[in-house]
């Protein structure tokens, strides 16, 4: 399961401002659909590409954040009188009293106004972006290569929205139009807006010129764009040993079959 420890304390690139942000201990990657462009629907893990906003208004990534420290979830505080009441079975039985021993493992057993002076010295959260948000971050377009990529493949997976809606729909309608296997033989139009196609471009050209470019990513912004030629070359630059995803499977097959639009794989 998805498990938050406790918070990690970070100076921000644009300010150095200090913010709070969740530490995962674990992450449980399930989702309730999964998109050919990466798009995963309730996912249980997080899916906003580490993109926040400083208290001072600008965006930043977390992982061009600097690491300040680490801060455990808060134990439960001791009850009050536990340092001087008796420990007997008596107390145990008539009051359920916890233990000493309980009390000591599992509660914070500071002063109070300790307690309450450490929890007015955490930062405020640095602020998720909203999807809704980041046209306008489009638009502005500041920031460098990392974030630049981040915000457009974020704009990529919104502007994508409306299109699952066209996609839900007709696989409801063509529920027993499968073969035996299982899989889809007929898939829906998807025709991009001007802004999709220009958003769409823009991503391929970051994605290119990265050190490691993502090739099945590329591939997929190439489908999308109507590109099949452009998107099996991408394809064909993955190297034969590494491990094939389920993903590429799915890609390479819609590229084959010359499949425009985003798809549910899962
Ligand atoms: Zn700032």
């Amino acid at each position: 399961m998805t498990y938050i420890s406790g918070k990690y304390i970070i100076a921000t690139p644009c300010c150095g401002a200090h913010l709070a942000t969740s530490a995962y201990s674990s992450i449980n990657f399930t989702a309730s659909e999964y998109w050919t462009d990466g798009y995963d629907h309730e996912s249980l893990a997080p899916t906003d590409e580490g993109l926040r906003r400083c208290v001072c208004g600008r965006h930043f990534l977390l992982q061009s954040s600097k690491y300040i420290s680490a801060i455990s979830n808060p134990k439960r505080r001791a009850p009050a009188g536990w340092e001087t009441r008796k420990d007997n079975w008596w107390n145990r039985f008539r009051w359920g009293n916890e233990t000493r021993e309980h009390i000591l493992k599992y509660c914070d057993t500071r002063p109070h106004a300790e307690i309450d002076a450490e929890e007015r010295s955490i930062p405020p959260n640095a602020i998720h972006v909203q999807d809704e948000e980041i046209q306008a971050l489009i638009r502005a377009n500041i920031g460098d290569q990392a974030f630049i990529t981040v915000i457009r493949r974020r704009y990529w997976r919104y502007l994508n929205h409306p299109a699952r809606e066209v996609y839900r729909a007709f696989r409801e309608a063509h529920r027993g139009e499968v073969d035996s296997a299982g899989n889809s033989a007929t898939f829906p139009e998807y025709q991009p807006s001007m802004e999709q196609i220009e958003n769409m471009g823009q991503l391929v050209n970051l994605l290119e010129t990265a050190v490691c470019p993502n090739w099945l990513e590329l591939a997929e912004l190439h489908r999308e764009l109507g590109n099949m030629d452009a998107a099996a070359r991408a394809l064909a630059n993955i190297p034969v040993t590494e491990e094939v995803e389920n993903l590429h499977y799915v890609v390479e097959k819609l590229t084959s079959l010359r499949v425009r639009g985003p798809v549910k794989f899962h």
